[in-house]
């Protein structure tokens, strides 16, 4: 059953039904996906969803779709992993990793993926696209292929080719030269000619919010618990805004008692960090930057939903800070090193920005945290450039002579 009602716009709330649609006519304020929480909250109980799929899909009655087997890979119920060993290192006693890159395509992408995707299908069309930094480029080809869609997906010619070996070997990759905000702009124009479903664009609504189910499993997978304290990377802006809604929502049905709001804090890389910036020096509005960083799903120099994500970690509690592209791989290897999951820049600008904001004292030792990691380091190799400690000949005193005197 699907209790999603209609799209309101975020900035003047006039309404509109539940269309291929993302902005306002009005005042061209975003759309946002509306909800009927008492019947929600009339059927849905911590039993019904424990008894539903091993997926992101048993929350289907707080999406705006219902599941549809055909574009579904098996996205979400990710592992949370309790971090004792990196805890320890930056001080703090309740440390939780949220390991989203374990998703069907390796990133967190595969959970709006997989909403809009179903979307797509519902409203009938035959091609998707999208704009991509590299991992939804993956997810949206992936999906595409499994629910038997046409797709193109554009992303900026120079991002890492691991990103772009599977998604070419799923779909159609068009390279183009540009950054991800000229890539996006030129979707923005092509949606004007094609009738296709665009992820980010005519299907942002339902996209966005396939990512309140991480917020979702972080509570389910916390015994019914909301978090202190969530670390989450912005690049649109969109996921950190979901993850306030998701667990707001939680307390709004009567999954989780209300307490308290869970601090959200944002992480940006320092050479993309318009949302950053603008929380430290205490503005309203988002200035632009020119993306240069490692990071490279993370570079979205005009970010479309980084008021609100602003205004998410503000009223939460939370704090945005941006760290250098030394502390990201530092960060990668620390993460190795102490909890065994190799991730990319993405999560590694999480990992440092924790580190950060617990050196600073904003992440406080008795809060229980969870910090996100949202894609797979094998996407990008070339980042920590990593090798063999030593080649040996086949026998025993090659080993010896190489690294014997270590043992
Ligand atoms: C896209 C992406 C994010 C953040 O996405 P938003 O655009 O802010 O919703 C975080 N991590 C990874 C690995 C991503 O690909
Ligand atoms: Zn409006």
């Amino acid at each position: 059953m699907v209790f999603a009602t209609s799209l309101e716009c975020r900035e003047c709330a006039r309404t509109y039904d539940l269309g291929p649609r993302y902005f306002c006519e009005w005042c061209f304020g975003p759309l946002e996906v509306t909800y009927d929480y008492e019947g929600i909250a009339e059927v849905v109980t911590r039993e019904s969803i424990e008894e539903g799929p091993p997926s992101l899909w048993r929350y289907a009655e707080l999406l705006p779709v219902s599941r549809s087997e055909t574009a579904d890979l098996g996205a979400g119920l990710t592992p949370l992993i309790k971090a004792d060993r990196l805890a320890e290192e930056l001080g703090l006693t309740d440390l939780w990793i949220k390991n989203d890159s374990l998703n069907p395509t390796n990133s967190f992408k595969d959970r709006p993926v997989t909403v809009a995707l179903s979307k797509a299908v519902e409203f009938g069309f035959k091609t998707v696209a999208c704009a991509s930094t590299g991992n939804l480029a993956n997810a949206v080809a992936a999906h595409a292929a499994r629910a038997g869609l046409h797709s193109y997906v554009f992303v900026p010619y120079d991002i890492e080719p691991a990103k772009i070996v599977a998604a070419a070997t799923l779909g159609n990759v068009v390279e183009v030269e540009g950054n991800y905000d000229e890539v996006n702009r030129l979707c923005v124009e092509l949606h004007d000619t094609y009738e296709w479903g665009f992820a980010n664009i005519n299907l942002r609504p339902y996209y966005a919010e396939g990512s309140k189910t991480i917020a979702f499993e972080t509570a389910e997978q916390l015994g019914w618990k909301l978090p202190d304290h969530v670390i989450v990377p912005v690049a649109s802006g969109a996921l950190l805004t979901k993850v306030k809604k998701g667990f707001d929502e939680l307390v709004q049905v009567g999954l989780v008692p209300e307490d308290r709001p869970v601090r959200i804090s944002g992480a940006q890389a320092e050479g993309c960090s318009p949302v950053a910036v603008a929380f430290e020096s205490g503005a309203e509005d988002i200035r632009p930057q020119k993306p240069d960083t490692i990071a490279k799903s993370l570079a979205i120099g005009d970010p479309a939903d980084g008021y609100y994500a602003l205004r998410a970690v503000r009223e939460s509690g939370g704090a945005v800070a941006a760290v250098t592209d030394e502390e990201i791989i530092s960060a990668i290897r620390l993460l190795a090193r102490t909890e065994g999951i190799f991730t990319e820049p993405a999560g590694g600008v999480t990992i440092a920005t924790l580190v950060k904001l617990a050196s600073q004292g904003i992440v406080d030792p008795s809060e229980l945290v969870v910090a996100y990691v949202t894609g797979h380091g094998l996407k990008t190799p070339e980042v920590v450039d990593s090798r063999a400690v030593a080649r040996i000949p086949a026998n025993v005193a090659g080993f010896q002579e190489a690294l014997g005197e270590k043992e």
